[in-house]
């Protein structure tokens, strides 16, 4: 995907602040981070919404899961909390259509969420 921002941070053309990456994903802090630990955790494969997700993806889901606890615990938010915000399509306020996992902490979050 030339044309996807996600897609050129992976590529290495946009840089970003990337604080670990594996075989399936990437993540980098967010440019305007919502709590003090703002991180966005994504696949390197381009699937641009959770609408897109297919059976086959599941194991690369799972994975992006746990790259986001592996991140949460090297980021020292286990024992106070975290929350993971995946958002899809408009009315999430999804910007970005390269799926992504937010990882946030360091604060207390309402609920439910705005
Ligand atoms: P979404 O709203 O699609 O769930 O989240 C997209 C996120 O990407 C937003 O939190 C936004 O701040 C972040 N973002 C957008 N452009 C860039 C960028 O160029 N670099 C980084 N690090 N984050 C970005
Ligand atoms: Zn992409």
């Amino acid at each position: 995907m030339t044309d996807c921002l996600f897609c050129k941070i992976i590529a290495g053309e946009i840089p970003a602040n990337i604080v670990y990456q594996d075989a399936d994903c990437v993540a980098f802090r967010d440019i305007n981070p919502q709590a003090p630990t703002h991180i966005l955790i994504i696949p390197r494969l381009h699937i641009p919404t959770l609408n897109d997700l297919e059976s086959e993806n599941a194991g690369l889901m799972g994975r992006l899961v746990l790259a986001a606890k592996k991140i949460a615990h090297a980021e020292n938010l286990s024992d106070d909390g975290y929350r993971l915000v995946f958002n899809c399509n408009a009315d999430a306020g999804q910007t970005v259509f390269h799926v992504h996992v937010h990882l946030l902490g360091g604060r207390v979050f309402g609920w439910p969420p705005g």
